[in-house]
C-alpha cells in the first residue's frame, strides 16, 4: 500500500515526501485507515521505532481539513513524559507543515503555566500533553475537552505505570464526544487492559 491509497491527502503527502518516508510501516497500514474512516477504538502493540507516532498523527492531521472552523481542541495525545510530548509535537509539526491553519500546543509540567495559557488562547486544534499538566489546565478552565474526537495514549503502559492512572481516566471521562480512543503501548500491562476494558467499545 502507498500513503495515498491509505487515504492521505496531497498536502500531507508533500510533508511525507519531504521527510523521506517512502512507504507506510506495518503499524501505519493498519492504524491509518481505522483512525481516518471509522469511529472505532483500537489498541496497538507498538514499540518506539515502529512508526507509531505517524500512525496516529497522520489521520489526526488529515481529518482536521474537515473541521477547520472549530475553536476548541479536536485531538488529544497524552504522553508520559515531557521529552516524549515534545518529540510527538515536533513530528506532528513536520507532518502538518504544508497544511495551513493547523495549531498545535504541547503542555507539560515544569514549564510556566502562564506561558501555556497564552498559547491556548490561540485555539489549538491539536493538544499534546502530559496528564498531570492537562488536568491542571482543565481544573483552571483554561482548556475544554468537550469537542475532542480523537484521544491517543502514547506509551500507555509507561504512562499508567507512572501513577497517571487517575488523571488519564478522569481525562477520558471528560471527553464526552469521543470517536476514537487509541492505545499505543509496548506491552499490555494490567493497567492498559483495565483502561481498555473500561473505555474501549471495540477491540
Ligand atoms: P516512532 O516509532 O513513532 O518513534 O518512529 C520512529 C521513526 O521512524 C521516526 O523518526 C519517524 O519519523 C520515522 N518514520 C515514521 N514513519 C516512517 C515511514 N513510513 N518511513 C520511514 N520512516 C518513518
Amino acid at each position: 500500500m502507498t500513503f495515498s491509497e491509505l487515504g492521505v491527502g496531497a498536502k500531507v503527502l508533500q510533508a511525507i515526501t519531504e521527510l523521506g518516508f517512502e512507504r507506510p510501516m506495518p503499524v501505519q497500514e493498519v492504524v491509518l485507515p481505522i483512525l481516518l474512516n471509522e469511529e472505532t477504538d483500537l489498541i496497538a502493540l507498538a514499540q518506539t521505532g515502529t512508526g507509531k507516532t505517524a500512525a496516529y498523527a497522520l489521520p489526526i492531521i488529515e481529518k482536521l481539513l474537515l473541521e477547520e472552523k472549530s475553536k476548541r481542541p479536536r485531538s488529544l495525545v497524552l504522553a508520559p513524559t515531557r521529552e516524549l510530548a515534545l518529540q510527538i509535537t515536533s513530528e506532528m509539526r513536520d507532518l502538518a507543515q504544508f497544511k495551513e491553519g493547523i495549531r498545535l500546543v504541547c503542555l507539560y509540567g515544569g514549564q510556566p503555566i502562564n506561558k501555556q495559557i497564552e498559547t491556548l488562547k490561540r485555539k489549538p486544534q491539536i493538544v499534546v500533553a502530559t496528564p498531570g499538566r492537562l488536568m491542571d489546565h482543565y481544573n483552571r478552565k483554561t482548556i475544554r475537552l468537550d469537542k475532542i474526537q480523537t484521544v491517543v495514549l502514547d506509551e500507555a503502559d509507561r504512562m499508567l505505570d507512572m501513577g497517571f492512572f487517575k488523571d488519564v481516566t478522569k481525562i477520558i471521562e471528560k471527553v464526552k464526544n469521543r470517536k476514537n480512543l487509541g492505545l499505543f503501548s509496548a506491552t499490555i500491562s494490567q493497567e492498559v487492559m483495565t483502561v481498555s476494558w473500561m473505555y474501549q467499545r471495540d477491540e
